[in-house]
């Protein structure tokens, strides 16, 4: 930390909303993990429990109807070993979150807004970085319930999105909407990365997460990247936290 880091308030509260178990170690792990070192709070909302994906990677053979147990547990376990406090688990089923009215889905979000009184807000961008359903669901609701957080208090929480740029992209076969390309933050996660790895190898029922991983390591992707959202009303105070962001 340098003397121009900006001075706050701590412990600063960082909320990620998602929507399966593992979207938060894949998007964002290796930064939360600095801001939980560095003496603030994580929190995480996880609107799903991820019921429809793989049954198991290795030996693991696990019936449908225990996946969402076992996929619950994982991301317990990694809250847990990144410092981040327990999750908040909406009942929604895997892969059904649109057929949910995004009001409803918004107020449960506002209510955690109220209660936690972020200062950082991150969800996925318009395009859920895969245009998984549940993803695009979950950014919508979010955007909605900051909408209705902010014209209820004087609180302005940065919303930031996971960003992918352009060439890691396309080796990543990502359609993004130009909002997610955009790299306004740009975090080193050397210290953390082998954390980040070893979060998502957790994720034992996850073909995808140890795919993600295998990736990630042979690529040495040790830095995360974030966009502002463009629903942000930057004040002192949130630029300030950007500040802070880019120097943990
Ligand atoms: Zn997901």
């Amino acid at each position: 930390m340098t003397s121009t880091t900006p001075k706050f308030k701590k412990p600063l509260v960082w909320l990620g909303i998602f929507a399966h178990p593992d979207d938060e170690t894949t998007s964002s792990s290796g930064t939360m993990i600095k801001w939980v070192k560095s003496n603030n709070q994580a929190y995480i909302i996880t609107c799903t429990r991820g019921e429809e994906g793989s049954l198991g990677t290795g030996n693991m053979k696990i019936k449908r109807e225990d996946l969402g147990k076992v996929r619950e547990a994982e991301l317990r376990r990694n809250l847990n070993l990144f410092g981040v406090n327990p999750p908040y688990i909406f009942d929604y089923r895997d892969q059904d979150l649109n057929k949910e009215n995004p009001d409803i889905l918004a107020k449960k979000i506002l209510q955690i807004l109220k209660k936690l009184a972020p200062d950082l807000i991150i969800t996925f961008g318009p395009s859920g970085i895969s245009n998984h359903s549940d993803h695009i669901a979950t950014h919508k609701a979010t955007l909605l319930a900051y909408k209705y957080y902010k014209s209820n208090t004087s609180m302005n929480p940065i919303l930031i999105y996971p960003s992918i740029p352009e060439d890691r992209a396309k080796q990543f076969d990502l359609e993004l909407s130009e909002d997610e390309k955009k790299s306004d933050i740009v975090v080193d996660i050397q210290d953390t990365f082998e954390t980040k790895i070893l979060g998502l190898k957790n994720y034992k029922s996850q073909k995808d997460a140890q795919e993600i991983a295998k990736r990630f390591l042979e690529h040495q992707f040790n830095y995360e990247t974030f966009a502002l959202s463009p629903i942000n009303t930057l004040d002192n105070h949130s630029l300030n936290i950007i500040e802070y962001l880019k120097s943990l």
